[in-house]
């Protein structure tokens, strides 16, 4: 069987990994969340007290690296060397990080490989900064998500502060503002929407709202 593939790229806030995961539910497709696989990069770089801006010496750490990932009902867990770091990876400090080392082309097609073999496997919405551009570009449906700077820090800043995480609305919007920056104008990969995706701005819709209208794309295209 021929695996339909939804692409959801967009920057740091859009709602990308909520919607995807909603979608995945609905549909009965596996969310493979690709952020969470930089962010693992990303964190073990930071473990290890590596300058996640040296690209030579994050590249030479990536032969140690090992990435794994669980399906389960409430989404992807992620594994790095055996450890589930689904969590972990969620840390603040780390979504820097994880900006960082994905501007760097071996950690790219590190991670090329094995994004492309699951989708080859399963039905799948993943989600991400290139997926529609770069890993799947033959993918059945693609979706640009992306909504107003004010509302994505916003959305930001309650899900940090819901997880006890001490931060500040103005911070929050200053470093979303730099990563997306850094994540749409670097040479490789930049997030920027494929030709043929539907761009859907949800800074005035529901998440309920946005995973509808993705379903009704499917239903026309499957
Ligand atoms: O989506 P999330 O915020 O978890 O992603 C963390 C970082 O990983 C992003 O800021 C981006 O730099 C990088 N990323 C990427 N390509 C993807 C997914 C994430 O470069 N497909």
């Amino acid at each position: 069987m021929k695996s339909f593939r939804i692409a959801i790229d967009g920057p740091s806030g859009a709602g990308k990994s909520t919607v995807a995961k909603a979608v995945a539910k609905k549909l009965g497709f596996i969310q493979v969340d690709t952020g969470a696989m930089y962010r693992s990069i990303g964190l073990y770089i930071y473990n290890n007290g590596v300058d996640p801006d040296d690209a030579a010496a994050v590249t030479a750490r990536l032969p140690e690296i090992n990435i794994d990932l669980g399906f389960t009902e409430d989404g992807q867990r992620i594994y790095l060397n055996g450890e589930d770091v689904s969590e972990k990876i969620r840390q603040n400090v780390i979504s820097l990080y994880a900006s960082k080392v994905s501007a760097i082309p071996e950690v790219r097609a590190f991670l090329l490989g094995l994004q492309r073999k699951v989708a080859s496997e399963h039905n799948v919405v993943m989600d991400g900064r290139d997926i529609g551009t770069v890993i799947l570009p033959d993918a059945e449906l693609k979706i640009f998500q992306t909504a107003s700077n004010k509302e994505r820090a916003k959305r930001r800043y309650d899900e940090l502060t819901a997880k006890g995480q001490k931060v500040s609305l103005e911070d929050i919007r200053a470093e979303m503002e730099q990563r997306d920056y850094n994540d749409s104008h670097r040479a490789e990969a930049p997030c920027v929407p494929a030709d043929d995706a539907v761009v859907i701005d949800n800074s005035n819709i529901t998440i309920e709202e946005n995973v509808e209208i993705i379903a009704l794309l499917y239903e026309m295209r499957k």
